[in-house]
């Protein structure tokens, strides 16, 4: 059973660099031949070192599980039945992820799912979506004071 990955992701422990590690604090890093927790040199905790499988690769571990979380998609017919998914909610799944890793809080929830924004720049503003330009406009008409007369 395969499925084919939507973006780049990263193992974790790491399966091609089992052992490897270093120290994001003091930089110091080594090959212990196992795990290690603790940085040798200065004590801090320490990543073991990961490693980072492209967009697009076809994947064999938890198919079913990285489909379903909007992470792969089937790459063939024994996965689609497995997953028993619509194209449909595929498509839901695979936006929550979206919400999920680009951080978007619970109060806006709604902006992201229309479409008004699609993520938030390194000092907390929106990114416009592709609605942002009609939202706005729809907000400018609301809180203007221009009263709109209506001929009778
Ligand atoms: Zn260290």
């Amino acid at each position: 059973m395969k499925c084919r990955l939507l973006r780049e992701e990263s193992t974790l422990p790491c399966k091609e660099y089992p052992g490897e590690w270093r120290c994001r604090k003091c930089g110091a890093s080594g090959s212990s031949g196992s795990k290690i927790t603790h940085c040798p040199e200065c004590k801090s905790l320490v990543g073991q070192r990961s490693a980072r499988v492209p967009a697009g690769t076809i994947w064999t571990l938890d198919v079913v599980s990285l489909v379903r979380q909007g992470i792969a998609v089937p790459a063939d017919e024994e996965c689609e039945r497995a997953v028993g998914m619509t194209p449909e909610q595929l498509t839901k799944a695979q936006h929550l992820q979206d919400r999920l890793r680009l951080g978007i809080t619970p109060e806006d929830f709604k902006v992201f799912d229309d479409g008004v924004m699609r993520g938030y720049k390194p000092n907390g503003d929106w990114i416009p979506g592709p609605n942002y330009e009609e939202a706005a406009w729809q907000q400018r008409k609301q809180d203007s004071p221009l009263i709109i007369v209506e001929d009778e």
